[in-house]
């Protein structure tokens, strides 16, 4: 085998690499610490793996690659937002970040190269050369971030968002694979409640997720509650309405009692007349939820801007008068282009 037909060890579950090595005539524990080099312990190498003989090594090593990311490029933002240019084993580039604040630091992971959706306010959009992240590729920005953030902040990283590139529901299951990673005592043991998963919305996915009882968070990037107008700034709308995706809201309310987190950005002349708010606080009213109005991050000649901000005090004092949580919030790392639907590669 050469190594570009090799298959990434870091692809297998745990019984898989045991179940290697016990049809391989060795012991199901040799699979059990090959597992634990590569996970606890992220070793890359199987040279390192020093309780293993120098002949098991040869034999792995004959079989398997071991991928993992390189942090190819680290910007630093004014405000200590940190970026992350990330290279993958096919030379492909990804980038995360993490984001601190006075309690807590926040790594913003990617779930794909590129992305499909097409958002018409977003720089993801417009990367082409997609392809899913495997999940060790997810939970590897996951580690690199935890490291950064003891580095440079002098404490452990605390919550996960993925909100970088790509849509995690269309990688759903390299998605939940690392979040069982990240989540497990062989990884990072993290809890899941810190850990939130934004979705532009896809009906069936949230309704198997609530099926499957995960106890990680949902966003809903939701930018418009008005069918016509969602669809044109989100054409994954056309096929997956708003009843739909309320449909999907109401059965993971019901199975998992947590509230869900709509996203929400104001922009002139799109989402900022009275029809819009009212739209927005008939959305909210159908599951307990949190808005998050978040600040536009202009996208190169893409033509749209922010709200005037009465607009944008109108909206919060409407959405807490109806008894709705809301947090208006400030973007991150827009210096070095980190902030929510900046992260493009633009370096590369
Ligand atoms: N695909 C997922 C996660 C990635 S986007 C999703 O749609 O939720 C993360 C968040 O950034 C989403 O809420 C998205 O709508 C928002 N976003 C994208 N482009 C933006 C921009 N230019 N300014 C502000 N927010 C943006």
């Amino acid at each position: 085998m050469d190594a570009n037909t090799k298959k990434d060890i870091r692809s297998l579950s745990k019984d898989e690499i045991i179940e290697f090595f016990v049809n391989n005539g060795d012991k199901a524990f040799r699979g059990k610490q090959v597992y634990e080099w590569l996970w606890s312990k992220g070793i890359h190498n199987f040279d390192l793996m020093t309780n293993l003989s120098k002949d098991t090594r040869i034999f792995l090593d004959k079989h398997f690659v071991i991928n993992h990311i390189k942090v190819d490029d680290m910007q630093r933002s004014i405000d200590g937002t940190i970026k992350n240019a990330i290279r993958l084993f096919d030379d492909k580039i990804v980038e995360s970040v993490l984001i601190p604040t006075e309690k807590r630091t926040t790594a913003c992971v990617s779930s794909q190269v590129g992305c499909a959706l097409n958002c018409a306010f977003c720089a993801t959009a417009r990367i082409k050369n997609m392809r899913n992240l495997n999940a060790d590729e997810i939970y590897d920005q996951v580690v690199a971030a935890h490291q950064q953030s003891n580095l440079f902040y002098g404490h452990p990283l605390s919550n996960i968002v993925f909100m970088g590139m790509g849509e995690p529901l269309m990688n759903y299951n390299e998605v939940k694979k690392a979040i069982g990673m990240i989540t497990s005592d062989e990884g990072l043991q993290m809890s899941p409640r810190r850990i939130v998963l934004s979705t532009s919305g896809l009906p069936k996915k949230i309704k198997q997720m609530a099926d499957e009882g995960v106890k990680f968070g949902l966003a809903v990037s939701l930018h418009s509650a008005i069918d016509e107008k969602r669809s044109k700034m989100m054409p994954i709308n056309i096929k997956n309405s708003l009843t739909d995706l309320a449909e999907s809201l109401e059965y993971w309310y019901s199975k998992t009692k947590s509230r869900v987190t709509y996203e929400y950005v104001v922009w002139k002349d799109f989402n900022d007349k009275q029809e819009d708010i009212d739209a927005l606080i008939k959305y909210a009213k159908i599951i307990p939820c949190k808005i998050n109005i978040i600040e536009y991050n202009e996208i190169e000649e893409d033509g749209f801007q922010q709200a005037e901000p009465k607009v944008i005090d109108s909206y919060q004092k409407q959405l807490e008068d109806a008894g709705i949580v809301v947090n208006v919030r400030r973007s991150r790392g827009k210096d070095i282009d980190a902030a929510c639907g900046q992260l493009a590669n633009k370096k590369q």
